[in-house]
């Protein structure tokens, strides 16, 4: 299990727990497996950045490799950028062994804490030989998400894990794992966007969001900043503001990649239906923050939009 923080490890008095104290306050966890606990940050997840994901990956492939006998990873986090991380992870970690990342709503001291029943769950779902192969997983409330496919719905409650389109791949019962689906992107070992050795800094690839009356004044900064490429969070179907439209064509005429994504949850983003434009690339069912971490890892090296466009599609 490797720690990074996050409200599983919160309490009351504004402390934070380590991943053995969080770990040794649940004895049930010994009839499951045999935990080792490392210690890899104490921050909120609001914190968690791109040098983290790049670390917590390279870390996950090496405890992988020296241990062959390691039936999973899990990965205590916070909730607000789970979701990032896991994606993150689903693309880049080399394995087809379990990656399970846990948090919790409530922190350790509230009445009715939900973490310690989470990482039971999620532990549990770790040493599951079903759970090989599915990819990064996300365990909150009895059930099991795809890092792709999970997203933060609700601000305060339990159930705030939903995966809208496709569904949770399984669910954690009292008598054991059921497992319905299995993710149908490629992810983990069989991932074309794993790190490569010499990176040390990902790509600046920003999401700029779209709103009605927009003069796309932070698009063009965004440009003007050096970005790689840009994520544009627009409205319905990839549709946006006049000026926005005008701001991201030229920009994608200059060679920057710019990425038309959706700020609704449901729904494909098409390129045949926005016209195909050069220099674009089409979101499809990926949410505008998780097409920045692919676009981040594609532009590792030198990629055209239709090498994007493919990697989008596929991953
Ligand atoms: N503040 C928390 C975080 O680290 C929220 C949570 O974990 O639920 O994301």
């Amino acid at each position: 299990m490797i720690a990074t923080g996050g409200t599983i490890a919160g309490q009351t008095t504004g402390g934070q727990l380590t991943g053995a104290q969080i770990v040794a306050a649940i004895p049930q966890l010994t009839d499951v497996a045999r935990i080792e606990v490392e210690e890899f940050s104490r921050v909120g997840s609001s914190a968690i950045t791109p040098d983290h994901w790049v670390r917590l990956s390279r870390r996950i492939n090496e405890v992988f490799d020296a241990d062959a006998d390691l039936a999973g990873i899990i990965v205590t986090h916070g909730t607000d950028t789970m979701e990032e991380t896991a994606y993150f992870l689903h693309l880049t970690v080399e394995t087809s062994r379990p990656v399970v990342m846990v948090g919790s709503m409530r922190n350790s001291s509230a009445v009715s804490a939900d973490g310690p029943a989470n990482l039971l769950s999620g532990v549990r779902v770790a040493v599951t030989e079903e759970a090989h192969g599915r990819g990064v997983l996300v365990v909150l409330n009895d059930e099991i998400h795809s890092a792709r496919d999970v997203r933060k719905m609700d601000n305060n409650r339990v159930d705030t894990f939903v995966s809208r389109e496709w569904g949770a791949l399984g669910i954690v019962d009292a008598d054991r794992i059921v497992f319905r689906r299995a993710p149908g992107t490629l992810h983990t070992a069989l991932s074309q966007l794993h790190l490569m050795p010499e990176t040390t800094e990902l790509p600046d690839v920003p999401v700029v969001a779209d709103f009605a009356g927009n003069d796309a004044r932070l698009l063009r900064a965004a440009r003007q900043n050096g970005a790689r490429a840009i994520v544009v969070q627009a409205f319905g179907g990839g549709r946006a503001s006049p000026a926005v439209r005008e701001a991201y064509t030229e920009i994608a005429s200059g060679g920057v990649p710019v990425l038309l994504g959706s700020r609704v949850p449901e729904g494909r983003v098409m390129g045949s239906v926005r016209g195909n434009e050069a220099g674009l690339v089409y979101a499809g069912d990926l949410p505008p923050h998780k097409a920045r971490i692919l676009l981040m890892l594609a532009l590792q090296r030198p990629a055209n939009t239709a090498e994007l466009q493919r990697l989008v599609d596929t991953h």
